[in-house]
């Protein structure tokens, strides 16, 4: 910013960068582009611009809270939250009996938007529509749906989503929280048996959720029949707790404190048999359980699995968090010049250092890599039945955690890139890194859902394995051996030519050979504890946990670089696919520099292709500086939601 001795407020700043004037900095050098960033815009759009444009309007109008006043904050959350209801968007997904559209894709692309705003709003909405209505909707029948969903789409009935407690998180199957079936009164009886089992970190519950689905143990007669979910008023008309529930609120967090999280306790509380919600499972007036899935592991997985939607939808605002940031750093760094050859009369613009180019344009690669996975993911959802939803569930989970984690390193790398600017809270990045850093705990902890995403796929080879007889097994193992493929196809560890480490044959090559090799490992091995050393399967996979953590990463790197290849492919626009195909190589080859240890011990690379694959690197880092800013235009964020001074 340029240093007056009458410098205007930040309040000017926000006015003027809310009509766009910003004449405090020198001009963004956006450069003439090698494509037209509309048509990149339209690819990322898809099939559902219509619904993307109307919510860019409605959150356009909403002024950011750059207070710290928290009572005011959740206030302005709770308003923009009911004026986002008045566009209809909670229904999208709801089925048509209760006057929705059974679109949830649709509804994924209007939640995913809403993240060019305040996150605070993303995360109301999301408990509101995604998990509050979302889990009534998956996990319940018709009675459930005409009482509630019409009233939760609207927002005139406020809900929470109470699965957490104190003492577990990550472990859902182990709650505490009792559901009893009392025959004589035809109702369940909510109990909290200990202060470690309240309910904790519950969005909406601190302030305005007035009934929560409560996840519980189902005791009837004495017998426990595992986790499953009802609908437990928590509040009156006038907003005080209901006698038997106590509520705490969670006070001042990190980020997010437009939502008011609390815990919340029961007390011997009562609830009509009918609020058990029994999409899976249910209770008979006598007191009958009845399930078509007999198995309670498996009726927890179902239950569970139905809420793939909250994953996802997570994954895919973290990444448009990861948008905003990239945006706003790029435009700075175009702008902003530091430096200079001795006798040029100007300074250097940041973005032309080769430092700064190789710090964002890898992340901006991984952020375009991650959407179109997620686009594919999305796509998934409407074609797989639920019967074979367990891939689908291995993506979820390793593209929630990986879009997260990058959105972390995206948005501290643009603070960073912005410099002192970056620390400001009127230029956002402040408040997007506070806002996203909890996206890698909740809707599941990274961690633990990359540990799933190598267990499941460790299960599907076990499976694989099963059926073959020794022989059979033997040459399966000895095909897929590291030095078999390397012995198959020796240039792929000699290769420098630019035109072979752009192939995408060979990264994909390369990314299936880590993924295949760990998988074949870990089965092994997993084979080995268990039936050699006589571990139980939990125990095995402790043990197991870092070869678990390297199979999924391999894993979810391989399937998001074939899609995003595939998007590619699929592009006709030439410029637009020349544009598309540098990013897509970034993605591939810095995938293998970040791992090139791991490639060169198991001899998959040699030193010479090593430092070919970062040589390159640094060449497709220039090729793409360009083009920079029209890819970050691509994104389409309206000026009004970007708000950041130092990027319009
Ligand atoms: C702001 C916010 C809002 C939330 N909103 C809601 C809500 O509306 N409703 C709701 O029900 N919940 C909500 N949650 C809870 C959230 O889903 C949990 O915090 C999350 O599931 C993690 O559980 P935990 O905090 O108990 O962590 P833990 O499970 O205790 O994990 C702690 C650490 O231990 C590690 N760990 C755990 N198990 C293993 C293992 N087997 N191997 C290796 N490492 C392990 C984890 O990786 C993590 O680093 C919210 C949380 C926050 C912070």
């Amino acid at each position: 910013m340029n240093k007056t001795t009458e410098e205007p407020s930040a309040t000017d700043d926000r006015e003027a960068c809310v009509v766009g004037l910003n004449p405090g900095y020198p001009p963004i050098e956006r450069g003439t582009g090698t494509f037209n960033p509309l048509a990149l815009q339209k690819l990322l759009d898809g099939d559902h611009a219509d619904i993307r444009n109307l919510i860019k309007q409605v959150i356009s109008q909403f002024p950011y809270y750059h207070g710290t006043d928290v009572a005011e904050y959740r206030k302005l959350v709770l308003q923009w939250t009911r004026r986002v209801a008045d566009t209809g968007m909670g229904r999208i997904f709801m089925s048509r009996a209760v006057g929705g559209e059974e679109n949830l894709p649709r509804f994924m692309a209007a939640f995913e938007t809403l993240a060019f705003h305040d996150l605070s709003l993303v995360i109301k909405v999301g408990v509101q529509f995604g998990l509050f209505a979302g889990s009534i909707q998956q996990l319940g029948t018709s009675y459930h749906h005409h009482k509630y969903l019409p009233d939760a789409a609207s927002a005139r009935l406020l809900g929470c989503f109470a699965m957490t407690e104190i003492a577990h998180g990550s472990n859902v199957q182990r709650l505490e929280t009792t559901a009893s079936y009392d025959r004589e009164n035809d109702c369940f009886v909510l109990h909290t048996p200990t202060f470690s089992a309240g309910k904790s970190y519950i969005g909406s519950a601190a302030q305005d959720g007035k009934v929560a689905v409560v996840f519980a143990q189902l005791n009837v007669d004495g017998q426990n029949h595992g986790v499953h979910a009802f609908v437990v008023p928590i509040r009156d008309a006038e907003g005080r707790p209901l006698p038997g529930v106590t509520i705490q609120d969670n006070g001042l967090k990190m980020g997010l404190n437009g939502v008011d999280n609390g815990g919340i306790w029961f007390e011997h509380v009562r609830v009509p048999r009918v609020e058990m919600l029994n999409r899976f499972a249910t209770v008979t007036k006598d007191g009958q359980y009845q399930t078509e899935i007999q198995s309670k592991h498996a009726r927890f997985f179902a239950m569970i699995g139905t809420l793939l939607g909250g994953r996802i939808s997570i994954a895919t605002s973290a990444n448009c968090g990861a948008k905003s940031a990239l945006t706003i750093s790029i435009r700075y760094g175009a702008r902003r010049r530091q430096f200079g050859p001795p006798r040029s009369s100007q300074e250097t613009l940041v973005l032309d250092y080769p430092a700064h180019q190789r710090r964002l344009f890898p992340l901006l690669a991984n952020v375009f890599a991650l959407d179109f996975a997620l686009k594919h993911l999305v796509e998934q959802t409407e074609k797989i039945r639920p019967e074979e939803s367990r891939p689908l569930e291995t993506l979820a989970a390793g593209l929630k955690a990986l879009t997260t984690w990058n959105a972390t390193q995206v948005i501290q790398t643009c603070r960073e890139t912005c410099g002192g600017e970056g620390y400001l809270a009127v230029n956002r990045l402040a408040a997007l890194k506070a806002d996203t850093d909890v996206y890698t705990t909740f809707e599941g902890d990274n961690t633990v859902l990359m540990q799933l995403v190598a267990k499941n796929l460790l299960t599907e080879f076990n499976e694989k394995l099963k059926g073959m007889r020794p022989s059979q097994m033997t040459a399966f193992m000895v095909n897929r051996a590291l030095t078999t493929v390397v012995r198959r196809n020796p240039t792929i560890v000699l290769n420098t030519f630019d035109a072979h480490l752009q192939d995408v044959k060979f990264q994909l090559g390369m990314l299936r050979f880590r993924e295949s090799s760990l998988l074949m490992r870990g089965g092994q091995r997993f084979r080995y504890l268990t039936l050699k050393k006589n571990l139980d399967p939990f125990s095995a996979f402790s043990r197991m946990q870092r070869e678990l953590l390297d199979l999924s990463r391999a894993h979810i790197d391989r399937v998001v670089l074939q899609q995003f290849a595939k998007t590619v492919e699929a592009v006709t626009d030439q410029s637009l696919r020349i544009a598309l195909k540098r990013l897509c190589d970034l993605f591939a080859l810095s995938q293998m520099e970040i791992n090139r240890a791991w490639f060169l011990e198991n001899g998959a690379l040699r030193a010479v292709t090593s430092r070919a694959i970062t040589r390159m690197v640094d060449e497709l880092c220039l090729q793409i500086r360009q083009d920079a800013v029209h890819y970050v235009d691509a994104f389409g964020i309206p000026d009004s939601c970007l708000a950041a001074p130092i990027a319009l």
